[in-house]
Parts: C-alpha cells; structure tokens; sequence
C-alpha cells in the first residue's frame, strides 16, 4: 500500500472525521523537528520506522502489532558500548530526542515495565539514556489475533506510561490525552483537543475473571521444575530464539570486543541474546547451566511469571501474543501457563 492510499483510509474509532490526512499533516510537523517512528508495512508485517523512509505509514492499520516491539529503538539490537585506542576510552555520541507514535497499550505497559527493570539494581545507562530521551504516543488497541492482555494484566493505560494517547474508544470521538509536559508541547498543532487524561482512562479494571492467578503464579511456576510439561514442550521448541526476539520485555545480551590489527583500538559492542539458545548458559570450561531445552524453557517463564512478577508486582509478559504469532511451532504462553495451573492443582486448590 502507498502513502497516497492510505491517507484515503479510515481508521476504526475515527468513522466520519477526515482525521487520516490531518493526522499526516500532525506527524509530518512531527518530524520535521525530531526523528518520528511510525507502524509502517515491511513486506506485509508492521515495523517502526521512521517517518519519511518508508512507502506509507499504515495508519489505517494501527491496530495490527509490530513485528519488532518498540524496545527495538530504545536497546538497539546491536550497539557500541564504547570505542578504546591505546589509553582512550571514548563513549558513543548522545542519543537523539525522538517520537513514537501508535504503540498499543501492552506496549506501553511492557515499555514502562522494561525501563523500570533497566533502572532497578544496577542502572543500565545506555537504555535509560536513549529512553530519557524518547517520547511515546499511544492509541487504543483493537486487539491482535492472539493477543491476551486480559491473562496478564497489562491491559490498561498506567499513568505515567505515555507522553500523549490518541483514544480511539468512541467511534467518531477521537481525544487526543496529555500524559506529560513534553506531550502536551507536541500537541501543539494536533488536529484533536487536548484533553488531560483522566482516572477513566488510567484506572485498571475492577475485577477481570480471565486474570490468571498472577499473586501464585510465581510459587507455581516454582514448583513445577521438572514437570512432564517442560518434556513435552522442550520436544516441540527448535531452540531458535525467535520468541526471545520479538518479545517487548526480554533483553538478554552479550558483548564482544572489535580489535583492529592493533588489538589495543577497537570497540565493545552490545548485541541481543536469548535465554533460548544452547549457549546462553555456557562458562568458561564448558559447563552449561541449562544445557537441557525444557530448563531453558522453564527458565524464560520463570523469568517472566517468578523474578519479575516478585520483584515488580507484575508479570514480564504483556500478553502481546507476538512470541505466539512468530514461534515456528507455535508455542503459545497461554497453554504453558494452563499447563502449570494443571501440575500445581492438586496443592493450590484443594
Ligand atoms: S512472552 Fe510472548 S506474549 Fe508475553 S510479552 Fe513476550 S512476546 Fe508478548
Ligand atoms: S520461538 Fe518457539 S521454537 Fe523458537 S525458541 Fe521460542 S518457543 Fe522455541
């Protein structure tokens, strides 16, 4: 699709407004100031990208998650660390300020809750300096296929998540929300009012019957280690990493030194790894603390479901279904969690 046909396109929510060119023009503005990222098609899939290098942003389409989440712009999946020569240390250049617009509302749960991880314990400066220097426009989700916010409780806008919100929840009623200073400068030549976001919009939802368990979700997950389940799933998982990859809240990563000729210049690079593949684990002399794959998946979900729900109140998994959608086999969160509330039964329920 070109950017001609979709500026002729409506978006769900926004029946009846001619907002789609308007909302252009806004973004368009945007980006002649600062770097805009965008949902934009890459042969079939959505991508951020940013505004202007694409063939059209696909803003009939917001409602379709991206393939990469927005993590992408913030822990680039490869990046300096810093350059040395001799005796000279030399940190990368500053980040840019940059937009993103369209992240749906796990994303921007998934968002808060992964720069809240980079914070705690030992701050990890490289994320927090690019993320300090980001500003993020939601909009309501019309919900993927195989998207399940509701099981993890990532399904609502937090306060504090977003710069602006474009709330889509009303048909034909658009509203443009302020979530901070730096938002509300944006929105200066928005073509909705600005209105201030309100409790309504911010507060959870009472009470959500499809919850999962998340207060004994941790011991649970615990005590099923060595359960059959993990067996059945390692015969199934290729040990690709794929799942790791497209997860908005994973960021596991290694690092390798670059040496010139003169092995004394060179630099230090970051690149993405996952908790997924066979060397992961591995130590000096060859140990592997997970060699066996049900270990590692059990790993990835005690990560998500034990470690960061006891340490943040809330699950490192959005719910997104993006690791669903892109397994090759198909491994779907919502069976290996329906799995460990069957092992732990016996001793929860009873
Ligand atoms: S584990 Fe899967 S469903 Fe959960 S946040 Fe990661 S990619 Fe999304
Ligand atoms: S994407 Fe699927 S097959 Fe690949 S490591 Fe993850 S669970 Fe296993």
């Amino acid at each position: 699709m070109n950017s001609r046909e979709s500026e002729n396109q409506e978006i769900p929510g926004l029946a009846g407004v001619q907002a789609i060119p308007e909302l252009l023009a806004w973004l368009r503005g945007i980006s002649a100031r600062q770097r805009l990222y965008i949902p934009a098609d890459k042969g079939g899939n959505r991508i951020f990208e940013e505004f202007g290098l694409s063939d059209g942003p696909v803003l009939n389409q917001l409602q379709e998650r991206t393939v990469l989440p927005v993590k992408k712009l913030f822990l680039p999946p490869s990046e300096i660390l810093f350059d040395f020569s001799h005796e000279v240390i030399r940190p990368p250049a500053e980040p840019e300020d940059i937009v993103v617009f369209g992240l749906h509302v796990c994303e921007l749960s998934a968002d808060s809750l992964l720069t809240a991880n980079m914070a705690n314990d030992r701050p990890d400066f490289p994320y927090l300096s690019r993320r300090d220097r980001g500003l993020t426009i939601g909009v309501t989700c019309q919900r993927s296929p195989g998207c399940f916010c509701e099981k993890t409780g990532h399904d609502h806008v937090s306060p504090g998540s977003f710069d602006l919100f474009l709330d889509l929840g009303e048909p034909g009623r658009p509203r443009l929300l302020a979530g901070s200073d730096a938002g509300r400068e944006l929105a200066a030549a928005a073509p909705f009012v600005l209105e201030e976001a309100a409790q309504e919009i911010t507060a959870p939802p009472a009470s959500n019957p499809e919850r999962w368990p998340l207060e004994s979700l941790p011991e649970r997950i615990h005590d099923s280690f060595g359960a059959v389940m993990w067996d059945e799933l390692a015969a199934r998982c290729l040990g690709c990493g794929n799942c790791t990859i497209v997860c908005p809240l994973c960021y596991c990563f290694y690092t390798r030194d670059e040496t010139e000729l003169d092995p004394a210049m060179g630099r230090r690079l970051r690149l993405w790894d996952s908790c997924q593949l066979l060397a992961f684990a591995r130590v000096a002399g060859g140990h592997n603390f997970r060699e066996a794959r049900s270990e590692r998946i059990w790993y990835r979900f005690s990560h998500k479901f034990m470690r960061t729900q006891q340490t943040f109140g809330a699950p490192g998994c959005s719910g997104c279904g993006a690791c669903f959608h892109f397994c090759p086999v198909g491994i779907d969160p919502r069976q290996v969690i329906a799995g460990v509330l069957e092992v732990t039964k016996k001793s929860y329920e009873e």
